[in-house]
């Protein structure tokens, strides 16, 4: 039976040596964290839970491929309940509201109703959000391998994707948002991706919602890293948690195994990197192996950036007339960086109540971060009581303007955690704080590089750097592939 090590324990690894598993192999994954699942996750502060990460776990409607999957590998089972997202997110700014609901047919209605003058942008808009509805993750096989035929049975997606990308081609989120005169949809498109990015990955992450395929999973993002653990051990696989690996052993073409920070080595006959590109290729292996589409990316800092957040989780003592999910509004601001930001929005998670304490609120609040705003997290985070003083300030002022937007919070609102992109440098060795991967601006094509080391035959990539902007589908989807290179490689069947 061949061996085959994972580093990292993310939703990818994982996916990988679940596959592996049970197609014969016999797996070790290696993950330094003493939890698994990598930027899948969630913790408790005072007996609260914070969740972080699903806000919608996109490609997620029965009957999909991608849905398929996720049973395989147990980020979804028949036992977890799934809330229905029935809004992508609410607006009210400007003297007015927008909902973008589920229900597509309605938002346009009442698009149509607040701003008549828009009709034409309006129109554009939702014939794009029924085009991108197609969207499906391919999973059966690493996308450098599919032919014709393979392509074929995508459907509609072969044509819709494409007509949708091409009707935005050149538009950025904020040039979308300007398409519009009415002020308050102007407002609206602002708050979900950074405003360089493409427009079409606003419209597909609204079509995931809207064709039922961006639901959430009962007890959040740990419960589902947790369940894949699960799974992973009951096939046979061997979870070494607490593990941090040093690099990976080169022997000329092949590598001969892992070597752990502890100086232990392992040896084995493949190796699946399931870590961070940048980790990948500035402490796995040597740097000239990254992959020459993965390398420009990173060179290319005109057109492809990376983005984090900073985020305030608050527990409120009593309920609230705060819409359960996602609510943003045009509050007096706030200053970060010397950034003013008037558009804010808050996560509210009474829609599960297995998260939610009897008779409490829990909100999160989180601002994009950029460039600069993440290199001074970096800086101030050598001096601990500086770093946190920042993240309390900012925390303070966002617990006001909640106060301000639902007066009903006010004096019971307590700060329950806060952090920042040094948290997920810290904790996933995230490039840059960066919780997905490069988001291309609007001249440029989103990159899928194949998961493959051209120097050496038994190593192969996998993780969310791998494709487009990232995100847990592409993460789990480059698992099965990494796993599928290798059983190819063998010639069995992947299971
Ligand atoms: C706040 C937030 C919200 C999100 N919302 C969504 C959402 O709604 N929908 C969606 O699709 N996606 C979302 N994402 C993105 C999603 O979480 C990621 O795309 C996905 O989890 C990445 O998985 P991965 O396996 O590629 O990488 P990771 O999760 O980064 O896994 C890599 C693993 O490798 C480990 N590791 C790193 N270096 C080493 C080493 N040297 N030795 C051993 N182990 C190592 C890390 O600790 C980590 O466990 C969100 C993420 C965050 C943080």
């Amino acid at each position: 039976m061949k061996k085959v090590i994972i580093v990292g324990a993310g939703i990818s690894g994982m996916t990988a040596g679940i596959i592996l598993q049970n197609s014969g192999f016999e797996t070790e994954i290696f993950e330094k964290n003493p939890v698994p699942g990598g930027e899948l996750t969630g913790w408790k502060r005072n007996g609260i839970y914070i969740d972080n990460c699903i806000d919608y776990l996109m490609c997620s409607k029965k009957g999909s491929a991608m849905n398929e999957l996720w049973h395989e590998i147990g980020m979804l089972d028949d036992s977890v309940k799934m809330f229905d997202k029935n809004r992508f997110f609410t607006y009210k700014g400007h003297g007015g509201e927008i909902t973008y609901w589920r229900d597509k047919e309605r938002t346009k209605r009442e698009m149509l109703e607040l701003s008549p003058d828009d009709k034409e942008a309006i129109e554009k808009f939702f014939e794009n959000v029924t085009r991108a509805e197609s969207m499906i993750m391919p999973i059966e096989k690493p996308m450098d391998k599919m032919g014709p035929r393979d392509f074929m049975k995508l459907g509609d997606f072969i044509k819709n994707i494409p007509a949708a990308q091409k009707a935005y081609q050149g538009v950025s989120v904020k040039d979308l948002a300007n398409s519009f005169k009415s002020p308050v949809l102007r407002g609206s498109v602002m708050n979900t991706h950074p405003e360089m990015t493409q427009a079409y990955s606003f419209i597909m992450s609204y079509a995931m919602v809207t064709s039922g395929s961006g639901d959430i999973p009962e007890g959040g993002s740990l419960a589902a890293a947790l369940r894949i653990a699960d799974k992973y051990r009951k096939a046979g696989g061997k979870l070494n948690l607490n593990s941090p690996v040093k690099n990976v052993k080169i022997e000329g073409k092949t590598a001969s195994g892992i070597v752990l920070e502890s100086g232990e080595e392992v040896k084995a006959d493949y190796v699946i990197c399931a870590t961070d590109a940048n980790h990948t290729f500035t402490h796995l292996l040597p740097a000239e192996y990254m992959p020459k589409k993965l390398k420009n990316c990173f060179d290319d800092k005109e057109h492809f950036s990376v983005f984090s957040k900073f985020h305030a989780a608050f527990l409120v003592d009593g309920k609230t007339t705060i819409p359960e999910d996602t609510t943003f509004w045009d509050s007096e601001g706030l200053n970060v960086w010397g950034r003013q930001i008037t558009d804010v929005g808050v996560i509210c998670y009474d829609y599960d109540p297995t998260i939610t304490p009897e008779g409490k609120t829990i909100l999160q609040m989180k601002i994009f971060q950029y460039g600069d705003e993440v290199d001074k997290w970096f800086e101030l985070s050598k001096d601990r009581e500086k770093y946190e003083a920042k993240k309390n300030e900012i925390a303070e002022a966002m617990k006001v303007l909640i106060e301000k937007q639902f007066p009903e919070t006010e004096g019971k609102i307590s700060v329950i955690d806060t952090w920042t992109p040094v948290s997920y440098a810290r904790n996933c060795n995230a490039y840059r704080g960066a919780y997905m991967a490069f988001v291309a601006d609007k001249d440029t094509k989103t990159v899928t590089t194949p998961g493959v080391v051209k120097k050496l035959k038994n190593v192969f990539l996998a993780g969310q750097w791998l494709m487009g902007s990232g995100g847990l589908p592409p993460a789990t989807a480059q698992g099965k592939y990494a796993a599928w290179r290798i059983c190819k490689k063998e010639g069995v069947i992947c299971k």
